[in-house]
């Protein structure tokens, strides 16, 4: 059994075959996460909810001048046995500068899931000094995508958080920080259907991101380590 910790099957981009790719998924046991960015995603994500394809509801820093956080409907939704998560949530100065607004936004994703018990899936760019400023000593939940230095992410560690890592590590050289940080806090993901450059990307690419991480942490265990993981912070 293998996780992609955070996709977005809910998204659009999958209209026309996500029945397929979730069937396709689950004879793989490959699990899936499907992380909610606004009201409408999260609903979709909750519909299409069920054993093995979990579900986490929120609304994305970069819609939070859109679309007003209603406290109470997110509440409502995440009480669904499948929804595993508060999120995503967090800070994005990349492609939205209001500070003030992400800020409120995230302390309510924060109530939500302490009331509730449930993990937090943490969205930064380009803000992780800022962020880790304002977080609680202690977090519940998981800093995905992760794209900082490997300070940011030994405090994070402090702070308790697991750190989620996409396919960006192709790209980007993360691998310092992938090897210094212990595999028992760590998550593969990959943020599908981004990341694909011209392609869609989907969960099946998790294995490349497993066989990569193996690679630069000389280990064979990241597969089964990071599903471990992702079960006992989602609790599933
Ligand atoms: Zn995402």
């Amino acid at each position: 059994m293998i996780i992609d910790s955070h996709s977005h099957l809910n998204f659009q981009a999958f209209n026309q075959d996500r029945e397929e790719v979730i069937k396709k998924c689950l004879k793989k046991d490959l699990l899936t996460i499907n992380v909610g960015s606004n009201y409408l995603t999260s609903c979709q994500a909750v519909k299409m909810a069920r054993k093995g394809v979990y579900a986490s509801v929120g609304l994305h820093p970069i819609h939070v001048e859109k679309e007003e956080f209603k406290f109470k409907k997110f509440k409502e939704l995440a009480l669904n046995d499948y929804v595993v998560a508060v999120g995503e949530t967090g800070f994005d100065f990349l492609r939205n500068k209001n500070v003030k607004k992400q800020k409120e936004v995230f302390f309510q994703h924060l109530k939500l899931a302490e009331e509730l018990n449930l993990p937090l899936i943490i969205h930064c760019r380009k803000a992780h000094d800022e962020l880790l400023e304002i977080l609680p000593d202690k977090v519940f939940g998981v800093v995905h995508c992760f794209t900082g230095s490997l300070s940011q992410a030994k405090k994070y560690l402090e702070k308790g958080l697991f750190l989620g890592f996409t396919g960006i590590i192709f790209k980007l050289n993360l691998d310092r920080v992938i090897k210094e940080i212990p595999l028992e806090r760590m998550l593969v993901e990959t943020d599908c259907p981004y990341l694909g450059d011209k392609e869609r990307n989907d969960p099946f690419f998790v294995e490349k991101v497993i066989e990569r991480i193996d690679e630069i942490k000389r280990s064979s265990e990241v597969g089964k380590v990071t599903f471990q993981n992702a079960k006992k912070l989602f609790s599933i």
